[in-house]
């Protein structure tokens, strides 16, 4: 299965899968840095409101543990002229202690102040037609009300009231204790936090109203939050989900928030810290982008590479193909030079070169193992009447039968070889052949080249004829030559001529 497919297939997915890899990685990596953002936007957001309801509790605690120790003074002393000035002069220090609180009055139910923490203030100024007063006048309840903010009318500031109700000792309506405190103490702390340049705090009642926004904005300033998507969804929620976050578009300026939101554990109003979502995400788009470009850099540098790598191997394993093929053709060409070198042209018998040299070899075999060395000498007879009559290539394609015959009739041991000897001329050389096993050899070409009948009008017989003559030899060392084997099988050859051809002869021992 891996063989099927090149080197350069598998460097080019090598190349492609580090790329992938390269990018997918980032890719991955960017989302999960993304994820991971956002959870820490949410801790961060949610650790905000905390600390944020914490400080609201705890301030407006204070300043209605003071009120409550007011109505109690007030409900048990009366309010003599001495009770009034031992009053005043706690509710100074109070005021002087807590740094939240603008001041401390106490108004009776017509409105008009009785007492107040900064000794003199205007007649003039009456409270009654505040909404803390009016609710007051028309809730019996004694528990603390916090009330819509508002602009002090003694020091002109942003102030958020917070009232208990007086009764007379008849239960009937008595009058109104007032704490305001300072909005801009809210506004100071809240500045402490870190949430950016497009986040926002703000303190809302349960009833829907801003309270205070940090980024300040004194025209949002007792707006209502009713028709916000923030505010709509706390108002759905109870209990501990009234405690969360979500994504809320803010009402105020369209900025997509995650705002944390928390109710104040005893007072009727929750705080929501909101981190903007583009914000946030925008450090992480730009870093995002900064090392997408260099992943895509370095994946686009190992491609580039990678291809180049490719492009050589490609090259080389062409220029090796080539190499392949150029020596696969050599190889043949030598081949083919050396069947030349070795072969007849005309009959595809070995040649007199290839003859003399395995002569020689069968000759010095033959001598080493003691074997006898047998050797035909053959030659067409009345061939030069032939040419005349037939005329050259009609001899030649005589030559070619008589070969294709010698073939086909010639054992192939090894060692074994017919070659055109001369002009007309085949030898054979036979080792490990006796006299008799090469006369019949002989005399089975004779008579096969007899049996073709091939017209030969120049001759007795009326055909193409041939005439053998065999030798053998168990040579010796230092006596015998192969020129002598030759010799002798030559003169059998004449002698088969002279008794009138197309015969074998043997040589005389
Ligand atoms: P014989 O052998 O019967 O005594 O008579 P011959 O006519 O065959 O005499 P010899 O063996 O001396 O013949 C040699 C002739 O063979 C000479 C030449 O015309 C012919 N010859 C030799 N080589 C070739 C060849 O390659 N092609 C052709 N067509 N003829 C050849
Ligand atoms: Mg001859
Ligand atoms: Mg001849």
């Amino acid at each position: 299965m891996l063989k099927r497919y090149s080197i350069t297939f598998w460097a080019t997915v090598f190349v492609s899968v580090v790329c992938l890899s390269l990018v997918g990685i980032d890719v991955w990596r960017s989302l999960n840095a993304r994820s991971f953002l956002l959870q820490d936007m949410e801790r961060l957001g949610a650790n905000v409101a905390r600390a944020m309801a914490q400080q609201a509790d705890d301030t407006i605690k204070a300043a209605d543990t003071a009120l409550a120790d007011m109505v109690e003074r007030l409900e048990t002393e009366g309010q003599g002229d001495k009770a009034l000035a031992r009053l005043q002069r706690q509710m100074q220090a109070q005021v002087a202690n807590l740094p939240q609180l603008v001041g401390l009055f106490v108004y009776d139910e017509n409105g008009r102040w009785i007492v107040n923490s900064r000794g003199q203030l205007s007649q003039a100024y009456n409270n009654a037609d505040r909404e803390y007063f009016i609710y007051h006048r028309t809730h019996t309840g004694r528990a603390p009300h916090v009330g819509e903010p508002v602009i002090s009318r003694s020091s002109g500031q942003w102030i958020m009231p917070v009232s208990r109700r007086l009764d007379k000792p008849d239960g009937s309506f008595g009058g109104v204790v007032l704490a305001t405190l300072d909005i801009d103490y809210f506004r100071r702390y809240y500045q402490g936090f870190d949430i950016g340049a497009r986040g926002a705090v703000g303190l809302i009642s349960n009833t829907g109203v801003l309270m205070l926004r940090h980024p300040f904005d004194g025209g949002r300033i007792g707006a209502s939050m009713r028709d916000s998507e923030l505010y709509r969804h706390y108002a759905q929620q109870s209990g501990a989900a009234r405690t969360g976050s979500q994504f809320f578009h803010s009402s105020h300026d369209g900025e997509l928030r995650l705002q944390s939101f928390r109710p104040l554990e005893h007072y009727p109003l929750f705080v929501t810290a909101g981190l903007s979502r583009e914000e946030m995400l925008e450090r992480w788009r730009r870093d995002t982008f900064t090392r997408s470009i260099g992943v895509v850099v370095l994946a686009a540098l190992i491609g580039f590479f990678g291809k180049r790598l490719v492009d050589q191997i490609k090259r080389r394993e062409q220029a090796e193909a080539e190499l392949r093929k150029a020596r696969d053709a050599l190889e043949t060409a030598n081949r083919t030079l050396e069947r030349q070198a070795m072969q007849d042209g005309l009959t595809g018998l070995a040649n007199r070169r290839q003859f003399d040299v395995t002569l020689g070899n069968e000759f010095s075999r033959a001598t080493r193992q003691g074997s006898t060395l047998a050797f035909i000498m053959i030659d067409v007879d009345y061939f030069k009447q032939y040419n005349d009559r037939y005329g050259h290539s009609a001899g030649d394609e005589v030559l070619r039968s008589i070969s294709k015959l010698i073939r086909a009739l010639t054992p192939k041991r090894p060692g074994d070889l017919s070659a055109r000897y001369g002009g007309e001329e085949i030898g054979i050389v036979l080792p490990n052949t006796d006299i008799h096993g090469a006369e019949a050899v002989a005399e089975r070409i004779r008579q096969a080249v007899e049996k073709l009948q091939l017209p030969h009008s120049g001759s007795p017989f009326g055909h193409v004829s041939l005439s053998a003559g065999v030798a053998t030899i168990t040579p010796r060392r230092g006596v015998h030559l192969s020129s002598m084997l030759v010799e002798a099988a030559d003169k059998a050859l004449y002698v088969a001529k002279s008794e009138g051809r197309n015969r074998v002869r043997l040589a005389e021992p």
